[in-house]
C-alpha cells in the first residue's frame, strides 16, 4: 500500500500550498513507492516561520531539559527501530540489516548530543581586576538541513541532534528520493517523545524548488548541507551572497593504501568493505586502492577472488543492494564505458548485470589505471574500485593526495610509526588505520579540499552549531 505524505510543520502534517506531489520509487524493484509533497517557496516560508517562532520557547528550557528530550527521541527511535529500518530499506534499497545499523546510529546521535547538552558553555577570560569577561555559545536560530538519499536517517540524526541540542531549531529538506523516513522521525519526535512543535520541521521536494528557497530564506541563519559537490557549489554561491554560514559535507574519492607489510587477509577484506559498503553509495568509500608494487599482483588476485563471495542481498541479509536511484544506476553504467575508453582492464564486473527490475550493479575492479584517468578522479558512487601500484611511501602519498577531494583515507600496515608518519601527510579529514571505515558518533567527521568544510559528529559539531559571543564588562 503506497501513501501520500504531506510536509511536517509546527508539529503536524501540512498539505503543500501549491506544488502537488512527487513520486518516490522502490529501488529493489523499480516499482512506484509513496508520494511526497512537492514543496515550494510558500511551504518553506511557513516551515521557517514555525521554526523561528519555536526558538524562544526552546531556549527557555534549561539545557538539561532539552537534553532529556533528545534522550527521549533516542529511546523512541529504539522502541520503533524495526519500523524505521523497514522504511529505510524500502526507500533506499539497502538490506534490512544495514538499515537497522543506520537507525541505531540515528538513535546514538540523539543519545550522544542529548547527554552533551549541558556541556555547551563558554569560558571566563581574565582581563585584570577592572573587568569581568566571558564567552557564551549562542545558537544561530533556524538551521536549514539539506540531506542526500544514501543514508537519510543516519545523516538526519548527525545534523539535527547537535543542532537542536545547541538551542537551534531546524527545517529539514530530505532528498526527494527518500523523504518518508524523515517525516516519520519528525512525527515521532513530537507525538511520542514530546519535542515542542516547530523545533523539528520537514519540508519535502526538489533541490531547486524547495532546497534553494530554504537557503535563501532570510530567517534561516545557517545551512548544513550533505550531498554532491555540484549542489554544494550552487548552495555556496547563494549563501555567499547572503554571508550565510554553511557546513558542507560533500563527496570523495578516497585512497586506501596497502603497504607491503600489511596483514593481507585483513587488507583484502577491508578494501572490499571500503568500496562495497552501501553498494559504494557512501561519501567516504575507499574507491582507489593504492597497493605496493611488490604485492600488487597477489593483492589483486586475492581481492578479485574474495569479492566474488560478496552476495547480492536478498533485501534482508548483508550483501550488495541496488543503487538507490535510477539515475545513479545509469551513472555507474556510463563509468563502465569511460573505463573501457580509457583502457583500464576489468578484473571483475564492468558490465551491467542482467536483472529483472531493481537497480542492481555488480562489484567492479579495474587495473591498468593511472591517477590522471577519469575513473581514478571522479566520484562514481557505486561499487567500483581502481587499483594503482606505488613504489614507495613518497609515491603512495603523492597519488593519495592527487585528487580534488579529501574526505577519508585508509592505511594498511604493520608498522605503526609509518602509519602516523603517512597519516600526517595525507590531505583528508579522516584517516583509518587497519580498518575501513572506523569511528562512531563521537569522532569528528568532515572533508579537506572539495570534500567540504565544517565538521559533523563529535564535540566539534556542537561548535559548528553555535556562535561565540564575548561579553566584556568594565567594573
Ligand atoms: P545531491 O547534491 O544531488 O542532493 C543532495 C540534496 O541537495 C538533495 O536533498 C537535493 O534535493 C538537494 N539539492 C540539490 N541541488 C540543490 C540546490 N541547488 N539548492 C538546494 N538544495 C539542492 O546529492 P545526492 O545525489 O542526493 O547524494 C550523493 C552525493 O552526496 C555524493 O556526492 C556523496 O558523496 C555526497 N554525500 C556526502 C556525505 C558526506 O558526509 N560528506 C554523505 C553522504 C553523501
Amino acid at each position: 500500500m503506497t501513501k501520500q505524505w504531506d510536509h511536517f510543520i509546527q508539529g503536524r502534517f501540512a498539505a503543500p500550498e501549491a506544488g502537488g506531489y512527487l513520486q518516490e520509487y522502490k529501488p529493489m524493484t523499480g516499482a512506484p513507492g509513496d508520494e511526497i509533497a512537492r514543496g515550494t517557496a510558500a511551504d518553506v516560508d511557513v516551515a521557517v516561520n514555525s521554526a523561528h517562532a519555536a526558538i524562544a520557547p526552546w531556549n527557555a528550557l534549561k539545557q538539561i531539559e532539552r537534553g532529556r528530550l533528545l534522550l527521549a527521541i533516542a529511546r523512541d527511535i529504539r522502541a520503533n527501530a524495526a519500523d524505521f529500518a523497514a522504511q529505510e530499506a524500502d526507500e533506499t534499497g539497502k538490506p534490512l540489516k544495514v538499515a537497522a545499523i543506520e537507525v541505531e546510529l540515528c538513535a546514538q546521535y540523539f543519545e550522544y548530543y542529548g547527554g552533551l547538552s549541558t556541556a555547551i558553555h563558554g569560558e571566563q577570560i581574565d582581563l585584570g581586576p577592572n573587568y569581568h569577561c566571558y564567552t557564551t555559545r549562542d545558537p544561530f536560530g533556524v538551521i536549514g538541513v539539506i540531506l542526500p538519499w544514501n543514508a537519510p536517517i543516519n545523516q538526519a540524526g548527525r545534523a539535527i541532534a547537535p543542532a537542536i541540542a545547541a538551542g537551534n531549531t531546524v527545517v529539514v529538506k530530505p532528498s526527494e528520493f527518500t523523504s518518508v523516513s524523515l517525516l516519520r522521525l519528525a512525527e515521532m519526535a513530537v507525538e511520542t517523545s514530546g519535542l515542542p512543535a516547530g523545533v523539528f520541521n520537514v519540508v519535502t521536494g526538489t533541490g531547486k524548488e524547495t532546497g534553494e528557497p530554504l537557503v535563501l530564506h532570510p530567517l534561516v541563519r545557517k545551512v548544513a548541507f550533505t550531498g554532491s559537490v555540484r549542489a554544494g557549489r550552487e548552495i555556496g554561491k547563494l549563501a555567499g551572497d547572503r554571508i550565510l554560514p554553511l557546513t558542507l559535507e560533500l563527496g570523495g574519492k578516497s585512497p586506501n593504501i596497502v603497504f607491503e607489510d600489511a596483514d593481507l587477509d585483513k587488507a583484502v577484506m577491508g578494501a572490499i568493505m571500503a568500496f562495497t559498503i552501501n553498494s559504494g553509495q557512501v561519501c567516504l568509500a575507499g574507491t582507489r586502492a593504492l597497493v605496493h608494487e611488490s604485492i600488487f599482483d597477489e593483492f589483486a588476485e586475492r581481492l578479485t577472488a574474495a569479492v566474488q563471495k560478496v552476495p547480492v542481498s536478498d533485501g534482508v541479509e548483508f550483501g550488495l543492494g541496488p543503487m538507490t536511484t535510477r539515475a545513479q544506476y545509469e551513472q555507474v553504467g556510463r563509468y563502465y564505458d569511460v573505463a573501457r575508453e580509457e583502457g583500464a582492464t576489468a578484473l571483475i564486473g564492468g558490465e551491467m548485470p542482467e536483472t529483472e527490475g531493481g537497480w542492481y550493479v555488480a562489484p567492479t575492479i579495474y587495473k591498468d589505471v593511472r591517477s590522471d584517468m577519469r575513473i581514478a578522479r571522479e566520484e562514481i558512487f557505486g561499487p567500483v574500485l581502481v587499483l594503482i601500484p606505488f613504489r614507495d611511501e613518497d609515491e603512495a602519498v603523492a597519488i593519495a593526495n592527487d585528487t580534488e577531494y579529501g574526505l577519508a583515507a585508509g592505511l594498511w600496515t604493520g608498522d605503526l610509526s609509518r602509519a602516523h608518519r603517512v597519516s600526517a601527510r595525507i590531505e583528508a579529514g579522516q584517516i583509518y588505520v587497519n580498518e575501513y571505515p572506523a569511528g562512531g558518533v563521537e569522532t569528528p567527521f568532515g572533508g579537506f579540499k572539495k570534500s567540504g568544510y565544517g565538521r559533523e559528529k563529535g564535540l566539534e559539531a556542537l561548535h559548528h552549531y553555535t556562535q561565540t559571543k564575548t561579553t566584556i564588562v568594565r567594573l
